[in-house]
């Protein structure tokens, strides 16, 4: 065939293909339409997963009659107009390609009027071509209904998956618009169906509870942190490390209120979770950063879904930072309370029912958690200013209240039943599942050499021969890096063994052989890399660990005391199994009746 350009229809269809991929992608440009002609009200309905129908009506400003046709050309825009307005996008959308690119492969009725004219305009096109223009008296704003997308590209038909999944990710879509701005009312309706609806109130969390429910938007903790030296603000709530999701769908985050798909920030945000999350496990978290215009170039990504920023590095570093320090500022630490209350503090909802029976000003701006400086006794003492609200605001009455916890002098007492350390520190005393404690201390060191290459290794005096199956030598073979990357110096030793000659200075005393299998199971199996890594982080960490039932020497006591405090993770309860409980000195002079 010659070459030859091809004919605008054609060129059209292309094009098309680029911005709208599926339903999905014809609603956010609409949306991000809606939304930038000021909108306080965006309602959504679809038919047929969006391909029967796809209609988006606003109360925004509108189009002036004069300009209906000419929104439809392709790169027609009304949101620049020079090259430098690039570099400072305000809006979410500037391409003026997403109108023509629709209307190329459905059927396209609008209505809108504008807010300065009296009568406005609908326009009708098939395909690309506009087939009338009338008149339309109607209310101020814009609705746009799409009918039979991709009618005239079959072969895009083929690849959509069925209806109900492709309604599934407009309702997701839906959601993260509705995340994204609070202050707009969002409804959307499937099939005749109200699917959700949000207050437009601008709170946040009443958006999110539309989208997950009461109770979790209850427990959900917010965050707003400026860093002057990235010129970031970061804000939004974030879920307790027990909230969590099998997938990363609950991870929401939003850039200048852009909603993005980024993998290095959602592995910041994840990582400042980590010590607390199950391996495979996702927090919910819906996170703004707002950053100077200029300092973000979202013109990297035909449908807008990712954007570069300048000083990326240091702005995840501080939504890292940000989402740690909330954590930690309200993590609460189990607390031994009047004697009835056990169930308080036994499974994997207690953070949640504790989170839930805060007063909402208390987890809105949590307190700062004491340190050595103002924590001695200070718990106990009568009169003495409360260096936390969590702990003395509802202790009264209550039970069992959560507590922060970042001792910095535990005086170890002794050993209860060779399982659980008794300390006295800040407060009160402390038990300690000795087993939980040191798991979470190995496991945040490994963590934190695991990115070091070459690792601190020592030697063993007797090199450990381990019999391993065929699958688990070929995944040390092929994947055993990572182990060397954590200090295991191993090889192949005969057909069906390896020889493991040292490993990191801190699993000395585990039970090597079984480490190695075990570790050498979690590299079979199909999680990704990271998921992988966290898995062998972890399952290391417990093969590493003191037993229960094993008996510890107070040195041994105090060792682990010593590193339990410097992890500042440890009153994390992954799993809600809680690895320190506290028993406050009110609590003891209200049992002996001293109070
Ligand atoms: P872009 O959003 O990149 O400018 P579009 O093709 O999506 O390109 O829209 C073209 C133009 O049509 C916009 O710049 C805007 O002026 C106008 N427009 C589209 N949808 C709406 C709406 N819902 N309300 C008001 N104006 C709209
Ligand atoms: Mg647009």
């Amino acid at each position: 065939m010659p070459i030859r350009v091809l004919d605008p229809e054609v060129a059209q269809k292309i094009a098309a293909g680029e911005v709208v991929e599926r339903p999905s992608s014809a609603v956010k440009e609409l949306v991000e339409n809606a939304l930038d002609a000021g909108a306080s009200q965006v309602q959504i309905e679809i038919r047929s997963g969006g391909l029967g129908l796809i209609r988006v009506a606003d109360d925004g400003e509108g189009i002036p009659s004069a300009e209906v046709a000419l929104a439809f050309q392709r790169h027609a825009t009304s949101k620049l107009s020079t090259a430098a307005d690039l570099s400072s996008i305000q809006t979410l959308g500037f391409r003026g390609e997403a109108l023509a690119s629709i209307a190329a492969v459905s059927q396209i009725v609008l209505y809108t009027r504008h807010r300065d004219e009296e009568t406005g305009a609908s326009l009708t096109l098939e395909a690309g071509q506009i087939v009338e223009q009338k008149p339309w008296a109607g209310p101020r704003g814009t609705a746009i209904l799409v009918r039979n997308l991709f009618f005239n590209v079959p072969a895009r038909l083929k690849f959509l998956r069925s209806a109900t999944s492709e309604a599934g990710q407009i309702g997701h879509l839906v959601e993260q618009f509705a995340l994204g701005h609070p202050e707009v009312r969002f409804r959307f309706v499937n099939e005749g169906r109200r699917v959700l609806e949000t207050p437009g109130s601008g709170d946040l969390r009443e958006a999110l509870r539309q989208v997950y429910g009461t109770s979790i938007a209850d427990a959900m903790v917010a965050i707003d942190e400026e860093s002057e030296s990235s010129h970031v603000r970061i804000w939004g709530l974030i879920g307790p490390p027990n909230l969590t999701r099998a997938n990363r769908a609950g991870l929401s985050f939003f850039i200048n209120r852009r909603w993005i798909n980024s993998l290095s920030l959602g592995y910041a945000v994840e990582e400042a979770y980590r010590p607390a999350l199950l391996p495979g496990r996702h927090p919910i978290v819906a996170l703004h950063l707002e950053l100077p215009a200029s300092d973000v170039d979202c013109n990297v990504h035909p449908t807008k879904a990712e954007v570069r920023i300048v000083n990326e590095r240091q702005v995840h570093g501080a939504a890292h930072r940000a989402v740690r320090a909330a954590l930690l500022d309200v993590a609460p630490l189990p607390e031994v309370g009047a004697p009835l209350a056990p169930a308080a503090w036994r499974g994997a909802g207690d953070w949640f029912e504790q989170a839930t029976a805060l007063p909402p000003t208390d987890v809105a701006s949590p307190p700062r958690p004491f340190s050595i400086g103002n924590g001695e006794g200070v718990d106990g003492a009568p009169g003495a200013p409360g260096p936390s609200p969590l702990s003395t605001g509802g202790g009264e009455g209550q039970g069992v209240t959560p507590s922060p916890f970042r001792p910095t002098t535990l005086r170890p007492v002794g050993q209860v039943q060779n399982t659980y350390i008794v300390a006295e520190g800040a407060g009160g005393v402390y038990f300690i599942d000795q087993h939980t404690a040191h798991e979470r201390v190995l496991y945040e060191e490994i963590v934190a050499q695991r990115n070091v290459p070459d690792g601190p290794s020592q030697a063993l005096l007797t090199p450990v021969v381990v019999p391993l199956s065929a699958p688990q030598r070929a995944a040390l073979e092929e994947r055993g890096e990572a182990l060397s990357r954590l200090g295991f110096r191993f090889e192949a030793f005969g057909p069906d063994a390896y020889v493991l000659r040292a490993v990191p200075p801190r699993l000395a005393r585990a039970d090597l052989a079984g480490a190695l299998r075990d570790a050498a199971d979690v590299l079979t199996g199909d999680a990704t890399a990271a998921d992988g890594t966290d898995r062998l982080s972890a399952t290391l960490a417990c093969h590493g660990a003191v037993r229960a039932g094993d008996s510890l020497t107070m040195e041994e006591i105090t060792v682990l005391l010593a590193r339990l405090e410097e992890t500042d993770v440890s009153r994390y309860c992954p799993h809600g199994r809680p690895v320190v409980v506290h028993l406050s000195v009110t609590q003891l002079e209200r049992d002996f009746h001293r109070r």
